[in-house]
């Protein structure tokens, strides 16, 4: 697999990325994404919308503010108490952050050890910095960016650290709005911001970045999934709280397995679990490179009883993409105490008023599974001496490369021109007439482009293109009416490439 600073190197040089302020020295955390980069990012977010709201009958999107009133971060707790903890290297003065440096040094996970019980584990296992120098005591920081609203008497507020709050402060009017019935889901894409002690590993982790998030609500204490026959046959490596305690790898087992012997304690945040799952192996993601793992009893907040993230085997061990938490009542309590406002909704069977639970918050950061798709696609071919970028044709940042054969004959430039125009309006398409063919085709296979069509001596006599399939360098003949029907289907893997035209190499 491509190293993590490799994929960052290609990612600048081939635009999918930029380091933010690069020609003023750069800042640590922040990216620009590139012309290709926006694109693919774009898709993964569309994709990630269609799956998750607009073909969901029981789910509704927002998209709140980024700024909002400091009374929301003090109701969440943030503002008291989203902290993580640092150590400071005794020469160079160099931060870390306390659990992912003992973490690294011990080989198990951190989450949720208090700054007492680093610093005995640091004093134990006699823990030293990167550069082998003694550490200082934890202390903690709190990652919230601040901001002033208003030029008079300003009123300090946050840049949000997840987008989740938005969705709990705008409950009622959504609810109210989409004439919501229990259970329901109110989903979120947005930027959010952590002023994280070591920005480290390139989208990994940022200081700025996007996530995807879903507040999935039931009636208080349901357990019990309409939807769960959707996905019991599903199987799924599974790495479960008491694996991690016995020192066991993960089991690949069905969602219904998994059931029966109580591992999940709810069949809604297994049905999540799985569902999360399945739209990333439908984008092309290796089944072997994801798990699912369940939060120890220390990592968990205080008000989540069960907590699994979605993990990914990155160069760097298997690390989080998504965490799926069971958040319980505890956020919308918080903002009705906090507010004075009554948050609760009424229940016709049950005659009363309820504050509804959320059993699944499935939160996805857009850059870690932008990141993840990169890792995935990214294929050095050896015979063609190129990269390949195999990404989803969903998610390819540009679907086709129109390439007229030679561009010094005014009837081929004319008509690859009018295919360019007439597929233009319906797929991202790049029209590249310059080098020799094969240039332009590993040139486009390195961002990934799904299809190459050729404008050639033929096209002028029979009205066909050639079509090339990235991924296998296949060719096939396809009439030009007949263009746009057979590209939407080959994106949408309707047919096999070698079925949609006359094949010729
Ligand atoms: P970590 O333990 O890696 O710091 P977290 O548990 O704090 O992550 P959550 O608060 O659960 O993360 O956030 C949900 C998702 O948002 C994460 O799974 C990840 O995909 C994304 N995310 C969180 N922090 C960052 C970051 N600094 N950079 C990029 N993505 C992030």
């Amino acid at each position: 697999m491509i190293s993590i600073d490799d994929i960052a190197a290609f990612c600048r040089r081939r635009g999918f990325v930029y380091p933010n302020s690069e020609i003023y020295g750069g800042l640590a955390g922040i990216f620009d994404y590139g012309p290709v980069g926006v694109e693919l990012k774009n898709n993964i977010k569309k994709e990630w919308w269609k799956f998750h709201v607009q073909s969901r009958e029981d789910t509704v999107g927002i998209d709140g503010s980024i700024i909002s009133h400091p009374k929301i971060w003090k109701a969440s707790g943030h503002s008291d108490s989203f902290e993580d903890i640092m150590v400071e290297d005794s020469k160079t003065k160099e931060l870390f952050r306390a659990d992912l440096l003992v973490e690294e040094f011990l080989k198990e996970s951190m989450d949720g050890k208090t700054r007492e019980e680093l610093w005995k584990l640091i004093q134990q296992h006699k823990i030293k910095s990167h550069k082998g120098n003694e550490l200082s005591k934890p202390k903690g920081f709190n990652l919230m960016f601040s901001t002033d609203v208003g030029p008079k008497n300003p009123i300090k507020a946050y840049l949000r650290p997840e987008t989740a709050q938005l969705i709990f402060t705008n409950f009622k009017l959504i609810t109210e709005n989409s004439r919501l019935k229990l259970p329901f889901g109110i989903a979120q894409i947005g930027k959010a911001f952590r002023n994280e002690i070591a920005a480290r590993n390139f989208l990994f982790r940022c200081r700025e970045f996007e996530q995807m998030e879903i507040e999935y609500f039931t009636k208080p204490k349901e357990t019990k999934c309409k939807f769960i026959n959707e996905v019991e046959d599903y199987k799924l490596k599974i790495y479960s709280a008491e694996m991690q305690e016995k020192g066991s790898p993960e089991i690949e087992m069905t969602i219904k397995q998994a059931l029966s012997k109580k591992i999940f304690k709810n069949e809604w945040h297994a049905y999540w679990l799985a569902t999360e799952h399945k739209w990333f192996i439908s984008l092309g993601i290796n089944k072997d490179n994801l798990r699912i793992r369940q939060h120890n009893r220390k990592e968990l907040a205080h008000y989540s009883s069960d907590c699994w993230d979605l993990e990914y085997k990155f160069p760097f061990g298997f690390k989080e993409v998504e965490g799926i938490a069971d958040r319980s009542d505890y956020d919308l309590k918080q903002h009705i105490e906090h507010s004075k406002k009554d948050l609760s909704l009424f229940d016709d069977e049950l005659k009363q008023k309820i504050v509804p639970y959320v059993v699944a918050e499935p939160s996805l950061g857009v850059d870690r599974a932008f990141l993840i798709f990169l890792f995935e696609a990214y294929e050095y071919n050896k015979e063609r001496e190129n990269v390949v970028l195999k990404l989803h044709p969903k998610l390819s940042p540009i679907k086709v490369g129109i390439f007229p054969l030679v561009k010094n004959k005014p009837q081929i430039v004319k008509k690859a021109r009018e295919v360019y125009d007439f597929l233009k309006n319906e797929f991202v398409c790049d029209y590249d007439d310059s080098g020799s063919i094969g240039r332009r085709y590993s040139r486009q296979d390195e961002i990934g482009t799904f299809l190459g069509c050729t404008i050639d001596f033929e096209t002028l006599k029979d009205k066909s293109v050639t079509l090339r399939d990235r991924d296998t360098t296949k060719q096939i003949r396809v009439k030009i009416d007949e263009l746009k029907e057979i590209i939407k289907k080959l994106i949408n893997e309707e047919i096999k490439f070698e079925k949609a035209g006359k094949l010729i190499k």
